[in-house]
């Protein structure tokens, strides 16, 4: 594979996350899926003013392009992006929300009602997509995304994210998506990458004490 873009290495091994995600699925979706998204986008940007971008700014310049080649780099630089994202929303060791970012998931309504909403989300996004947790002046925030399409794009703090595609949960779970998403919320997110994430939000609006 050669181009700008690289697949990043997973930050766990392909088995790590079982029986939650199995190996067979990880081995799939990220040395087939997600690689293969890396490999399409080096192949559509060359020659391009896209080649020299970081992936985050290609994202963010070509989000609102309807249709052409221009959505084409955008739908893989997307992706990649994302699945970047969700596989460090992923952890084999997840402990506690703490901190401030506990405390923002208690402003919210709790830790039981946030995992209910993003199950909710991700079951009621239609077809392929995503389901966010970001963050809005230090304020938690749900969001459902279709397709390739992310918060980032638009400037929004992202926390952690879902792929609510199928070829996320079909080997493991077939068309249980549900079951996938409370087995993922329940056991394997990664808080502590949510909690950095929320400390990197650009501009918080500190409540006085
Ligand atoms: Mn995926």
């Amino acid at each position: 594979m050669s181009g700008p873009f690289t697949l990043s290495p997973l930050p766990f091994e392909e088995s790590a996350l079982e029986p939650v995600i199995s190996r067979q699925t990880l081995s799939f979706h990220y040395g087939k899926h997600h690689a293969a998204y890396v490999e399409k986008l080096n192949g559509l940007v060359k020659g391009t003013c896209y080649a020299d971008m970081k992936l985050e700014d290609v994202v963010k310049e070509t989000h609102h392009v309807k249709s052409g080649g221009d959505k084409a780099i955008f739908n893989n630089a997307g992706q990649v992006w994302n699945h970047d994202f969700y596989w460090r929303s992923l952890s084999p060791n997840s402990a506690k929300p703490a901190g401030a970012l506990k405390d923002a998931i208690d402003t919210y309504g709790g830790e039981k009602k946030l995992i209910e909403d993003i199950a909710a989300a991700g079951v009621a996004q239609f077809g392929s997509g995503w389901v966010w947790l970001t963050s809005e002046n230090g304020a938690i925030r749900i969001e459902k995304t279709t397709n390739a399409e992310t918060p980032m794009a638009r400037g929004v703090n992202c926390l952690l994210t879902v792929d609510v595609w199928e070829h996320a949960y079909y080997l493991d779970y077939q068309n249980a998506r549900a079951k996938y998403l409370n087995e993922v919320l329940a056991r394997i997110l990664n808080w502590d990458f949510a909690a950095k994430n929320l400390a990197q939000e650009d501009h918080p609006v500190r409540a006085a004490a």
